[in-house]
């Protein structure tokens, strides 16, 4: 099926702000997701299971229904992909979606705290980062619980215990900024934290 100019448009989009987020270190090798939704409300392209964040390509993304019926692309998609469409289904006004593993917020989850929002810009552009607790099994959350926690239409960001994080935006972009700043939150935390028992 040709790829219509806008879902083209949205490729684009997603396949920079990707490159952004593996440039910064936000995540590498092939784990954490990203999806972007498009004008046509009840579509959305997301990245499949196993492939990096740099190397996401119009060969390889999927396009999606927001039930996860595949329109387009024949890649394997990712356990990721519930919880990313149910965030697009229960909040209207989210655009973009990024999932990543970076190592000082998932610090924080792995040791099963939130991470404080110890500066003023964590506290007026994050407010609180709730820590999702793991699933049932130990493993990774149910997409339930992390759509549940994004029905509140002022959370923003949350952090996965032992997993990662989750950022949300208007657009892709702006998901992408907070999520590089909850990384930069949790990296200043720590270190103040350090600092402050010294
Ligand atoms: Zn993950």
């Amino acid at each position: 099926m040709p790829v219509d100019p806008n879902t083209q448009n949205k490729m684009r989009e997603l396949m920079a702000v990707a490159k952004r987020a593996f440039d910064v270190r936000l995540q590498t090798g092939t784990g954490g997701n990203i999806s972007i939704r498009l004008q046509r409300n009840d579509r959305v392209v997301i990245k499949p299971s196993g492939v990096g964040f740099a190397e996401c390509s119009e060969h390889n993304l999927l396009v999606v229904d927001l039930e996860g019926h595949i329109l387009d692309g024949d890649a394997k998609p990712s356990k990721d992909m519930p919880f990313h469409l149910g965030i697009y289904r229960v909040r209207p006004e989210v655009n973009g979606i990024v999932h990543v593993h970076s190592p000082w917020a998932t610090a924080w989850a792995a040791a099963g705290h939130e991470i404080p929002a110890v500066t003023i810009q964590a506290r007026s552009k994050l407010g609180r980062i709730p820590l999702i607790p793991v699933g049932p099994d130990g493993g990774n959350q149910t997409p339930e619980s992390i759509i549940e926690a994004f029905r509140d239409a002022t959370l923003w960001a949350a952090l996965l215990e032992s997993h990662g994080s989750v950022s949300v935006g208007k657009n892709l972009l702006a998901a992408e900024h907070l999520a590089e700043l909850v990384e930069e939150t949790a990296h200043i935390a720590a270190v103040a934290r350090a600092l402050k028992a010294g």
